[in-house]
C-alpha cells in the first residue's frame, strides 16, 4: 500500500509500505479521509520521543471496512486502543488508561495510509451519505466536546449564564466554540492571533472572533486551546473571579498559571485530555445531527501531496482550522 512516512524531522515521504496485519476480530479500513493534527506536526518537528522515525503518523481517519466484522461500513474511527480492563477503563474513563495506545504511536501504526487495522470497538457507523472528509473531524471534535462537557460540570456558573474566551483559533479553538454553542452558552467569544485565520473564522466561529490583543477581563470560563506560556498568562489575567480555565492545549508544559490570583480568587483550573468511548459516540451524534454546524471549514489535499500539507501548515499559509488529506 501507499503510505505517508514520517522519516525523520520535518521530512514525510509518499512510498510503499507494508500492509496492515489485523489482529483476530480486527477490521481492515481502506483509509478515504484523514485529518492533519497539531501532535502530528509536533511528531514531524522532531518533538515527540513516542513516534520515533520511521512511523506512519495520523490518527483522524474515516473510511470503509473492507475486511472483517465490520466488512462494508462506512466508520469514523476512535484511535485511542485502551486495555479494556484497569480501574479507569471499567469506570469507562478510557482516556486516562495507562495502558492505552494510540494509533500513530508504536506498536500501532498511523493513518496517513491506503489501510489501517482497528478493532470494531473502535469504529463507529456513520449515517449514509455523511461525507468522509467531516467524518475524520470526529477525533478532534471529541477532545473539544469531552472538554466542554468537563468545564460544563465543573463551572459554579452555569453555561447558559456564562461569558465563555476561548484562546486559539486552529481546530480545537474552533472545535471548542461550536462544541459551547452545543451546550448553550451564553456569549462566545474567538481569540486568534494570525489575521489570515481570523477573517476565515469570522465566516465559520459561532460569536466574535478577536484579535488577542483586544481582549478585556471578564469571563467565566477560559478555554485554551493553544497551551503555552503566554495563553496560560492571559488565561490567568482575563478570567473572573470564582471562574475556571479549562486546559486543552499540549504547547509546553511550565509557567504562565497566576497560582495567587487562582487562590485568592477561587480560579478553578483543569486539564483535559482526548475523550471517552461515550464522548465519541456523542460527539458523532452531534455532527451527524447538525448540531455542530457544516463542518465546512477544512482544506482537501491528496494523501500523495502531504509533504507539502506539512510545510505549508508549518509557514502558517493555511487559512484553514483543519487540512484533510486523501490516500
Ligand atoms: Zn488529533
Ligand atoms: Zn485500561
Amino acid at each position: 500500500m501507499k503510505a505517508l512516512v514520517y522519516t525523520g524531522v520535518k521530512a514525510m515521504t509518499y512510498r510503499d509500505a507494508p500492509e496492515p496485519n489485523p489482529d483476530m476480530g480486527e477490521n481492515l479500513i481502506q483509509v478515504e479521509a484523514v485529518g492533519i493534527c497539531g501532535s502530528d506536526m509536533h511528531g514531524y518537528l522532531g518533538h515527540d520521543e513516542r513516534r520515533p522515525a520511521p512511523l506512519i503518523l495520523g490518527h483522524e481517519a474515516a473510511g470503509t471496512v473492507i475486511e472483517g466484522p465490520l466488512a462494508g461500513k462506512r466508520v469514523t474511527v476512535n484511535p485511542m486502543v485502551p486495555c479494556g480492563t484497569c480501574e479507569t477503563c471499567t469506570e469507562g474513563r478510557e482516556n486516562l488508561c495507562p495502558e492505552r495506545q494510540l494509533i500513530s504511536m508504536p506498536p500501532r501504526e498511523g493513518a496517513f495510509a491506503e489501510l489501517l487495522r482497528m478493532p470494531s470497538d473502535n469504529l463507529v457507523e456513520l449515517p449514509d451519505g455523511f461525507p468522509m472528509d467531516k467524518a475524520a473531524m470526529a477525533e478532534p471534535l471529541a477532545v473539544c466536546w469531552h472538554a466542554i462537557k468537563l468545564a460544563d460540570r465543573l463551572t459554579i456558573r452555569p453555561l447558559e449564564h456564562s461569558r465563555c474566551l476561548v484562546l486559539g483559533g486552529g481546530a480545537i479553538g474552533l472545535g471548542s466554540a461550536l462544541c459551547l454553542q452545543a451546550f448553550g452558552a451564553g456569549e462566545i467569544v474567538v481569540a486568534e492571533t494570525n489575521p489570515l485565520r481570523r477573517t476565515y473564522l469570522a465566516a465559520h466561529a459561532p460569536g466574535a472572533v478577536v484579535d488577542a490583543a483586544d481582549l478585556e477581563t471578564g469571563y467565566d470560563l477560559v478555554v485554551d486551546a493553544v497551551g503555552y506560556r503566554g495563553t496560560r498568562e492571559a488565561a490567568s489575567a482575563l478570567v473572573k473571579p470564582g471562574g475556571a480555565i479549562c486546559h486543552i492545549g499540549l504547547g509546553d508544559a511550565d509557567a504562565g498559571l497566576d497560582i495567587r490570583r487562582a487562590t485568592l480568587q477561587e480560579i478553578t483550573f483543569f486539564g483535559t485530555y482526548c475523550y471517552t468511548k461515550a464522548d465519541f459516540r456523542e460527539t458523532v451524534d452531534a455532527m451527524t445531527s447538525g448540531r455542530l454546524g457544516p463542518l465546512e471549514w477544512t482544506s482537501t489535499r491528496a494523501l500523495s501531496e502531504g509533504s507539502e500539507a506539512f510545510a505549508d501548515l508549518l509557514a502558517a499559509r493555511v487559512e484553514a482550522p483543519k487540512v484533510i488529506l486523501h490516500p
